[in-house]
């Protein structure tokens, strides 16, 4: 593991407590069979240290909720890359207002919309899942027709396939941001939306954590693993910044140090690279090692 900028090698203070914001395709799930089991011993201590785990993605919030019963969480997750944030009901951490994270976010309809009005020399570049069969998002996706229809289900944005050229795609996004619509670039596809982002939504959740550790006196530390250059301004923002390196990871090869002066590069790419930075966070916090056993006493005679 490279470690740039050695400045958390010190350990956190006692009082100190970790957040785990992780994008999913190619950093926790591996990128082409989307396991996870190379994960499982790290994802079991933060689990064990109801460390919060918020799933950053594009999938939808049907796929997340799929994905988390999985995983056994259930923690907020930033969905459709950066367009919203799914509370669950059930989930154990502090008060969040759904409505009021996601009140600035377009709907998908009005996205589509939008699309449809675009120049055809530039709308007919972009392959968009709503202009797609369930089977062809299944086979650029590689999933199962099951899970083709969930990834089809969207609340705020609109993923798709640039087909044009480098030039015509800037072309694209200059005419989409007229209407307010961002383009972001992830491992597999381009994203539409209106909302600010994965980097913008984290903050938020973390103000909602921050708020509640007022109250406990501990000192939060975000910790963020990415692959992809739409996670680059979460991984400059947490505390913990990890690239998890892997098939497009040749982009994020300048990501070197962020606000905090703190980024770590992973040996392997997807789950065994998160796997392995995770333990290593771990261990710079005293209040997550193991207390040390007490050795009953000899009873005297
Ligand atoms: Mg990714």
């Amino acid at each position: 593991m490279t470690r740039f900028a050695m400045k958390t090698d010190a350990p956190f203070p006692v009082s100190a407590r970790l957040i785990v914001f992780t994008n999913l395709d190619g950093t926790l799930l591996d990128h082409k069979t989307y396991a996870f089991d190379a994960a499982l011993p790290a994802l079991q201590k933060l689990r064990d240290l109801d460390v919060p785990i918020i799933l950053t993605s594009s999938k939808t919030v049907t796929e997340i909720k799929k994905l988390q019963a999985d995983l056994g969480l259930s923690f907020p997750a930033i969905v459709e890359n950066g367009a919203g944030v799914f509370v669950p009901d059930d989930h154990s951490g502090p008060e969040i207002d759904q409505a009021a994270i996601n009140s600035c976010a377009r709907g998908y309809k009005l996205i589509r919309a939008h699309l449809d009005v675009l120049e055809p020399e530039l709308r007919t570049y972009f392959r968009g899942f709503g202009d797609l069969t369930t089977l062809q998002v299944a086979q650029v996706t590689g999933v199962s027709l099951k899970d083709a229809a969930l990834a089809r289900q969207r609340r705020w944005s609109e993923p798709g396939i640039w087909l044009g050229t480098k030039e015509g795609l800037e072309t694209f996004k200059v005419a989409l941001c007229q209407f307010g619509l961002v383009v972001a670039q992830g491992g597999r596809f381009l994203t539409i939306s209106s909302a600010p982002g994965r980097h913008e939504l984290m903050k938020r959740l973390v103000a909602c954590y921050k708020k509640q550790d007022v109250n406990r006196d501990e000192t939060l530390v975000v910790m963020a693993l990415g692959n992809a250059p739409n996670d680059r301004e979460m991984l400059q923002d947490a505390d913990i910044g990890v690239v998890i390196p892997g098939a497009r990871g040749g982009e994020m090869n300048d990501v070197e140090v962020n606000a905090n002066g703190v980024i770590w590069r992973a040996d392997h790419a997807g789950p065994a690279g998160w796997n392995q930075t995770v333990l290593a966070a771990l261990e710079l916090f005293p209040s997550y090692q193991k207390p040390l056993r007490r050795v009953p006493r000899m009873p005297r005679y």
